[in-house]
């Protein structure tokens, strides 16, 4: 594997795990590989009548633990690479939150707002129509990711349901309510990272009013926001695909929200109620206390890293830190409270969200609400001890954590039977 893919420095963190567990290195090769990748063309008929292809993947990283799970991406630069990647750090978060999953991830190489919402649902059953061979309720779980939602899971299970000939909720999860779908399943991402920061607090020396800067305003971004202002806490800058605005008296978030809801940029508040334009890459270096990368890979990275003020990074996007960036941060002082634990409150109620359609018995969302908070506050815990006493930073005390899951469980299969269950 080329040094330079983003698999190859995503495998920098594990390598860096390793040498702090006594492991066989048959576990760390098994590890360093994708199980299994597919690759298709999906072919569908626009609005116009002309037809439009588009590549499209699905990545089973490693199942030891469990059935693959992790999202499906809409994006224009999803490539082969970057599936395989988060699949990694799929099955490192399945293995953190103790989840009994490994990791996979899907993409179709598209940017959906050029779609309209008919050929958007032709595209996602095309999806499943092209991979309902290798998902399944025990086998491979998909659920959202970037620019993907709950009406999209709706149309795939249906998709899945019709192919099966049986209603089958469980294959997929973050579907709307209606189909099966968990209550809290929508904010979940961002209600997980939450209770982190909100259970490691006073570890972290944090005060009781934070300034919060937050870059990428999408599902887990907007829900940070409101449940961080709820708190008393001040959101001074926000950014999206367009732009960022900034306000040192703190953003109006139901503004901010307001323009995300009526289909337009935080941009578009720039003006009001004293929001001002900022120059979107200025976000990561904002003056705050806490600043969350809530959008892609590689956001804070060798060239941006310095210019970090926050004392804390709660990260809500997957991989926004690069290794080098993590080594300017780690000399700063600056704490990460890592992806693969600070986002985990996603899958965890998409988990949660499996179980309720296998019992056929719902949940409350206090009930959610709870379960979670309670195994974000065990793992991070967990995961805090490891980082004081080991005297590693937190991202390499998650891995830690994770991977002795993870050797314990390719042990247990014999490791005479690698890849060939
Ligand atoms: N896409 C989310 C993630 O990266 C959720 C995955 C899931 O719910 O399976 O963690």
């Amino acid at each position: 594997m080329s040094e330079d893919s983003l698999l190859g420095h995503a495998l920098v963190r594990l390598d860096e795990a390793a040498t702090h567990l006594n492991i066989d290195p048959d576990v760390i090769e098994k590890l360093k590989y994708a199980r299994e990748t597919t690759q298709v063309r999906l072919m569908i008929r626009m609005d116009d009548g002309s037809r439009k292809s588009f590549l499209a993947w699905r990545c089973r990283y490693d199942d030891t633990r469990g059935p693959t799970k992790g999202g499906i991406r809409f994006h224009p630069e999803a490539t082969v690479d970057e599936v395989e990647t988060l699949a990694f750090w799929m099955t490192f978060k399945c293995a953190v939150m103790n989840l009994p999953y490994g990791g996979g991830k899907g993409a179709v190489q598209v940017d959906p707002r050029k779609l309209s919402k008919a050929e958007l649902e032709r595209l996602s059953r095309a999806y499943i129509q092209a991979f309902a061979r290798i998902i399944g309720p025990d086998r491979d779980i998909p659920a959202p990711d970037v620019y993907t939602n709950s009406m999209i899971m709706g149309w795939m299970a249906d998709e899945y349901a019709q192919i099966v000939g049986q209603a089958e909720p469980a294959v997929i999860t973050g579907k709307p309510i209606a189909l099966g779908g968990s209550l809290g399943r929508g904010d979940a991402t961002a209600r997980g990272g939450y209770y982190l920061v909100r259970h490691l607090a006073e570890d972290l020396g944090l005060g009781k009013t934070l300034r919060v800067a937050i870059q990428g305003f999408g599902n887990a971004g907007q829900h940070v926001a409101r449940l961080l202002a709820a708190d008393g806490h001040k959101i001074v800058a926000v950014s999206d695909s367009e732009g960022a605005v900034r306000s040192e008296a703190g953003l109006h978030v139901d503004m901010l929200l307001d323009a995300k809801n009526g289909g337009h940029s935080v941009i578009t508040t720039a003006g009001q109620g004293g929001h001002e334009i900022l120059p979107a890459g200025d976000l990561v270096g904002v003056d705050c206390d806490l600043l969350v990368p809530a959008a892609l890979e590689n956001m804070v990275d060798a060239k941006n890293a310095a210019s970090v003020k926050a004392k804390l990074v709660l990260e809500l996007a997957n991989g926004p830190v690069t290794a080098e960036a993590d080594e300017i941060l780690a000399k700063k002082g600056v704490v990460i409270l890592p992806d693969i634990l600070a986002n985990a409150g996603g899958v965890t109620v998409s988990y949660f969200e499996w179980v309720q359609n296998r019992q056929g018995y719902y949940w409350t969302e206090e009930e959610i609400h709870d379960r979670l908070r309670k195994i974000m506050e065990r793992e991070g815990r967990a995961i805090w001890n490891v980082s004081i006493t080991k005297g590693v930073t937190v991202r390499t005390a998650a891995y830690v954590h994770a991977l002795g899951r993870l050797a314990e469980a390719i042990e247990a299969h014999g490791t005479q039977s690698f890849f060939t269950s």
